[in-house]
């Protein structure tokens, strides 16, 4: 999010952009987002009690970066209320199941079993670099810790948690026999209603590895929401310097050019065993989807005049979500404005 702002510098010429992408550039976008995370928290934007234990130094960010982290947390947060209450009882959470693809510093379950609609499985890979630190914050914090049961295990070394209800494991997400192997070790049930999270996550790889796990996992869940959060428009002036931005940091957006807009967002899905899809831009999802009272409440936190920028940024990601609904649990699902 932070990457239109700020930055700058050449991404230098010559060598193939895969080349000049870096796992570590690419992980550090995970302590960018961490942060701006909690600056929203301090801010009061949203709650969130565990941010604060993944960030050494806190930072304040611009009003605009905190209502953009605002609104992906939001957007993403009622999608899964969504998916979570889907069905016709109560506690239809119980049988649901979230994997998180390139989960960061993401502390959703943690929040979600606080607020008692956590669902039954709740499995996050990352790089082990990644998932080291994350185990070993989780492990260090009793708050986070107790939160697992007692029968929690947590494995700095190797970068994983298994407890009953939340499975953290080091994985490269492009490796897709892998991916078959750790969700066995997960225990995931692929007959479960299953909420796919790829947020700021598909968008670092080539596309051809975008691709593979759209259709493995089209594959694998037949009753499953495929969410991504990510940049589109890289042709215009602001998609241009957010592009420049990132590939001067190391990190750039691979999978960019094979889906530029919101129409080859929804075709990644439907061309990848997908039944449905949606795609709508942030600034829609802003005005027509996020809560009213919500927007009305945030708008009121901050002194805002970025109103040119805001547009423009908005504009320039997305989410996208792609539906198997074998189950038919999904009529109701989705974006409404
Ligand atoms: N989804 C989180 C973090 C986004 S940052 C959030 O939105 O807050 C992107 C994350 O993807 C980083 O943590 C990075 O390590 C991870 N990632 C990128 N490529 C990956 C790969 N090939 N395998 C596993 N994780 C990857």
């Amino acid at each position: 999010m932070a990457a239109a702002a700020g930055g700058g510098g050449g991404g230098g010429s010559g060598g193939s952009l895969a080349a000049r992408s870096s796992p570590a550039a690419v992980q550090a976008t995970n302590d960018d987002a961490t942060a701006s995370k909690l600056s929203c928290v301090n801010k009061g934007y949203m709650k969130d009690d565990y941010v604060h234990f993944f960030v050494r130094r806190t930072t304040k960010r611009a009003p605009i970066i905190n209502r953009g982290y605002y609104a992906r947390w939001s957007v993403l947060r009622k999608l899964l209320r969504q998916f979570l209450s889907a069905g016709n009882g109560s506690n239809d959470q119980k049988r649901k199941q979230i994997l998180s693809l390139g989960a960061g510093f993401d502390t959703a379950f943690f929040q979600l079993q606080d607020e008692g609609i956590a669902p039954y499985l709740y499995v996050e890979l990352d790089f082990k670099e990644v998932t080291s630190k994350k185990a070993a914050i989780i492990n260090h914090y009793s708050e986070m810790k107790e939160k697992l049961g007692s029968e929690a295990s947590i494995s700095i070394e190797k970068g994983e948690v298994t407890s009953a209800h939340y499975k953290l494991f080091s994985a490269d997400i492009r490796d897709i026999p892998n991916l078959d192997s750790v969700i066995q070790r997960a225990e995931m049930d692929t007959s479960l209603p299953t909420f796919i999270i790829a947020e700021c996550v598909l968008i670092y790889l080539d596309p051809n590895s975008t691709d593979a796990i759209v259709s493995w996992a089209s594959d694998k869940f037949s009753t499953a929401i495929f969410f991504l959060y990510e940049q589109i428009h890289p042709d215009d002036a602001f998609g241009e310097q957010m592009i420049i931005n990132l590939e001067s940091r190391g990190c750039p957006l691979l999978g960019i050019n094979a889906t530029p807009t919101l129409s080859h967002k929804e075709k990644l899905f439907l061309d990848h065993g997908w039944q449905r899809s949606v795609a709508w831009d942030m600034l829609k999802i802003y005005n027509d989807f996020i809560d009213s009272e919500e927007r009305r409440r945030i708008e009121r936190l901050e002194l805002f005049d970025e109103f040119e920028e805001w547009h423009m940024m908005q504009e320039h990601y997305c989410v996208a979500y792609g539906i198997n609904d074998a189950e038919g649990l999904f009529d109701d699902f989705g974006f409404k404005e």
